[in-house]
């Protein structure tokens, strides 16, 4: 059972190798160098893009901080001046120059104010700021403390309620008798218009936090998380917390997100500030135009590869397995017999024509082969029916005549006559001139008896040693009595020396027997009566004519007599 099994799965294995399979091994392995060479180029290609768009972004993030830190530190500048006008002058005139002094170049910083020590907004470039009390607010407190400049986180605005962040810078870090204090609100719009350099690049994300990690500017594609403490996002929370957490002022980190997706993080601090500017690029989404371009071209690879497989395929298909096919097809031919087959050239490629030459050659010698077997075949037959010595059938020969001559003459109706010729004392004949003139004797009386076939339609055969015998179709007992008359006579009159013969001569004795072929009888029943006659011939004296005819005895004279 399991031999059966093991010689199915290799006949299976065998069909799988076959040539076609082979050849597209052959293809894939030739193919196969240059396929990998062409992967780890576009792999190259793919990191080498990747780093590019990498580099690319964090030259961004480092130019947008640094534009940041410019904004910031006019906004130091301008505080700077107000402090000092604030600390040279009484605080009308401070007013004064300031509100003349804010430069339209600024847009980003929204006003300027002086703002007295217990916190009341006493002068400011947005009138209606004037009066408010911000001594509540951490960062106005802060640079009291400090006597230094002091920014603040994500605020709303006291007169409007709208997002906001502070500076402020206190007079008493020039005059420390002076302790009032110069405050800037400045437009986060502005700062996300300075981000907006990010906006609309897929996969990244670019965003100013404070110390908290509560937005403050953002591309306008990502303006809605403003004011949002990044802790409520789930992706950029991790990055804050990276980019919070870390002591140096810029960085760059990569990790792999909650969603699975890998980030690569890069912050950079504004100097004099808590606020640090957070570029976050999904590498993923970066790298999908260029993974679509490396697509593209494996894609055309494969296609390259297909083709390389299919022109195999169709070249083996073409070259060789058709022309071994029509090999294959001419040799079943010839094997059943048929040698006219020939291979059709044109249909093969050139390398096939010496096999195709060698066919056809092969073909046409078989078939030359075969005829001349044919005939040798029939030479044999005919060889094989015939007595040498005679040049008359010989008793097979004689045998398959009578079985014809006897189904002709039932077919027609016809009487078939039978002569049974021996020579007499033929031993006796031997035993005088030996046995080569016996032999001559023999030839001698064959080709009387052939002659006289010739002459009466009928024939004649030696039926076995000094036996002949003479089949006539279509003759009557009479007429079969005459001939072996003749037959007798001619012999007789051959006039052939046989001196211990009373005759002197060499003699022959003729059984006679005639009939009209019936199912009843059969064509031995003819020669058993031919045989008969014959030996009445011999008991006659020999050198006599016997008829049997089945029914009665003739003699030489013709003359009925009792069997
Ligand atoms: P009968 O008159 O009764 O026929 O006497 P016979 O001697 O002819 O008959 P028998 O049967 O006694 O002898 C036949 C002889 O024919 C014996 C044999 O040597 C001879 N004989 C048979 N075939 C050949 C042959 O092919 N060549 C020669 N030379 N002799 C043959
Ligand atoms: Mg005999
Ligand atoms: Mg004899």
């Amino acid at each position: 059972m399991s031999g059966v099994t093991f010689n199915r799965k290799r006949v299976k294995l065998k069909k799988l190798l076959g040539i076609r399979a082979r050849l597209a091994m052959l293809a894939v392995l030739l193919v196969a160098p240059l396929m990998l060479e062409r992967v780890r180029s576009l792999e190259d290609t793919r990191a080498r893009q990747i780093a590019t768009a990498s580099e690319e972004y964090a030259n961004i993030t480092h130019h947008s901080a640094e534009t940041q830190r410019e904004v910031i530190s006019s906004v130091e500048t301008m505080l700077k001046s107000a402090a000092y006008i604030r600390a040279s002058s009484g605080i009308g005139r401070s007013c004064e120059i300031l509100r003349a002094s804010l430069p339209a170049n600024l847009p980003w910083i929204r006003s300027i104010m002086l703002v007295s020590k217990e916190g009341t907004v006493q002068c400011s470039t947005l009138n209606i700021q004037v009066g408010l009390n911000i001594s509540d607010r951490e960062y106005f407190r802060k640079a009291q403390e400090t006597r230094d400049f002091v920014f603040s986180d994500y605020l709303f605005g006291k007169t409007n309620n709208r997002p906001i962040m502070m500076a402020a810078y206190p007079v008493a870090a020039i005059n420390r008798e002076e302790e009032s204090v110069a405050v800037a609100g400045i437009n986060l719009d502005w700062l996300s218009k300075i981000m907006a350099n990010f906006g609309g690049r897929p996969g990244i994300s670019a965003l100013l936090i404070d110390s908290t990690g509560v937005v403050l500017a953002a591309p306008p594609d990502q303006a809605s998380m403003i004011g949002q403490p990044l802790d409520n996002v789930p992706l950029l929370s991790a990055i804050t917390y990276k980019a919070l957490s870390s002591n140096s002022d810029t960085g760059s980190l990569s990790f792999a997100a909650t969603d699975g997706s890998k980030r690569a993080v890069s912050f950079a601090r504004i100097p004099g500030t808590q606020s640090r500017l957070i570029v976050s690029v999904d590498e993923a989404k970066v790298t999908a135009a260029i993974n679509r371009e490396i697509r593209t071209a494996y894609l055309q690879l494969g296609f390259v590869c297909l083709f390389v497989l299919l022109g195999a395929l169709i070249g083996a298909e073409k070259l060789i397995i058709k022309p071994i096919e029509v090999m294959t097809g001419m040799a079943r031919r010839f094997g059943e017999g048929d040698w006219t087959a020939r291979v059709a050239r044109s249909r093969l490629p050139s390398e096939f024509m010496p096999l195709a030459r060698a066919f056809n050659a092969m073909a046409a010698q078989l078939s030359q082969r075969e005829r001349e077997l044919v005939a040798t075949n029939d030479r044999l037959t005919v060889m094989a029916s015939i007595d040498m010595l005679s040049g008359l059938a010989n008793r097979r020969g004689f045998q398959s005549r009578l079985d014809f001559e006897w189904l002709k003459a039932q077919q027609y109706h016809s009487e078939l006559s039978l002569l049974m010729i021996d020579v007499d004392h033929f031993k006796l004949y031997n035993d005088t001139y030996g046995h080569p003139e016996g032999d001559a004797c023999l030839t001698r009386i064959g080709e009387t008896l052939a002659g006289i076939a010739a002459d009466t339609m009928g024939f004649a055969g030696r039926y076995g040693g000094e036996e002949f015998c003479l089949l006539l179709p279509n003759t009557s007992p009479q007429k079969a009595l005459e001939i072996g008359e003749t037959v007798r006579a001619t012999v007789q009159g051959l006039a052939l020396p046989h001196i211990t013969s009373n005759h002197l001569t060499v003699t022959v004795s003729v059984g006679v027997a005639a009939t009209l072929p019936s199912d009843t009888q059969t064509p031995g029943d003819l020669i058993e009566a031919a045989d008969a006659a014959l030996y009445a011939a011999k008991h006659r004296g020999r050198n006599t004519v016997v008829e049997h005819g089945f029914a009665k005895l003739v003699d030489e004279a013709g003359m009925a007599m009792a069997g």
